[in-house]
């Protein structure tokens, strides 16, 4: 099989399948070896795939991440790297998720945050060595008893893979921001737009204080990533990791010193704020990574 794509369109899907004589649900747990060969984990060496069916029928990858020097909470797991995908590419449910590993508590809490969470149905493939590819349990099955978004939120509330329109606007630049970012480059304009973008397409119903980070790469593409929160806080997931998230599926590979240049969009005096982490990642991940915050209302 070629190197697998972290988006696949239905009528590829279903060509997949058909070549393999399955289903394109049994095709799924097939796909879970290849997007593990895609996943970064230099620290643990344990490669995790995450394979999901959105409702449109297009399937998406997800894999985990790790950062050597920070620490181990700044790490990405395969089932929140699939979220941000389907985020990412407007699809609007998760259906069905074929992972190599049992999801840890903090993905089976983070999954709450998907409208109609318990019925996703789920299947570990580690689990059924010879493959059985019917054993999709539902999300329900691994986290009775779950905590999540109706505990905190009106039932009108847009959950994490709703449509978000949060109407933010910038303010200005940030006067003791770093950076030749600073200096009118051209594609700031474009980098600012992008993660602005990405703030008003946060999902944080629980703090109120959305944000997003856009990246550019040294071949000056641009990458997004919004603030996903959590009811649990804890497993919410920062802006500059759904930004690497979309590096990772969308770039053209390599390590993250490609990465040029980031501005981040938030609130300013928000009770919750991205910019003190977002420059650790960012100076550790990349050191030569120019970054600029400019803040919204
Ligand atoms: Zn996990």
């Amino acid at each position: 099989m070629d190197r697998p794509k972290f988006v696949i369109e239905p009528t590829e899907a279903e060509s997949m399948a058909n070549q393999l004589g399955l289903t394109v649900l049994e095709l799924l747990p097939s796909l879970v070896k290849p997007a593990q060969s895609l996943a970064r984990p230099p620290i643990s060496k344990y490669h995790v795939g995450a394979v999901g069916l959105g409702s449109s029928g297009r399937i998406f990858l997800g894999v985990n991440l790790e950062f050597p020097g920070l620490p181990l909470h700044h790490s990405v797991h395969a089932e929140q790297f699939l979220v941000t995908n389907l985020y990412l590419n407007a699809e609007s449910n998760l259906r069905y998720v074929a992972v190599s590993s049992a999801p840890c508590g903090h993905c089976r809490q983070f999954f709450q945050e998907i409208r109609g969470a318990s019925d996703i149905n789920v299947l570990v493939t580690s689990d059924e060595p010879n493959e059985d590819r019917s054993k999709f349990r539902p999300l329900s099955y691994f986290l009775p008893h779950r905590f999540g978004p109706d505990d905190l939120l009106d039932k009108d509330e847009p959950l994490l893979l709703e449509p978000h329109r949060n109407g933010l606007s910038l303010l200005g630049a940030k006067e003791n921001c770093c950076s030749e970012l600073c200096n009118g480059d051209t594609f700031a304009e474009e980098l600012k737009r992008a993660a602005l973008d990405a703030a008003n397409r946060s999902h944080a119903p629980y703090s109120r204080c959305p944000s997003g980070v856009a990246l550019i790469d040294c071949e000056g593409k641009v990458y997004k990533g919004s603030y996903l929160e959590s009811a649990a806080y804890n497993p919410s997931f920062g802006p500059v990791q759904a930004a690497i998230v979309d590096y990772v599926a969308n770039g053209f590979g390599g390590g993250y010193e490609r990465i040029v240049g980031a501005v981040l969009v938030e609130k300013e005096d928000s009770v919750v704020r991205q910019e003190h982490t977002a420059r650790l990642i960012l100076q550790l991940i990349s050191p030569k990574c120019t970054f600029k915050v400019f803040h919204c209302c």
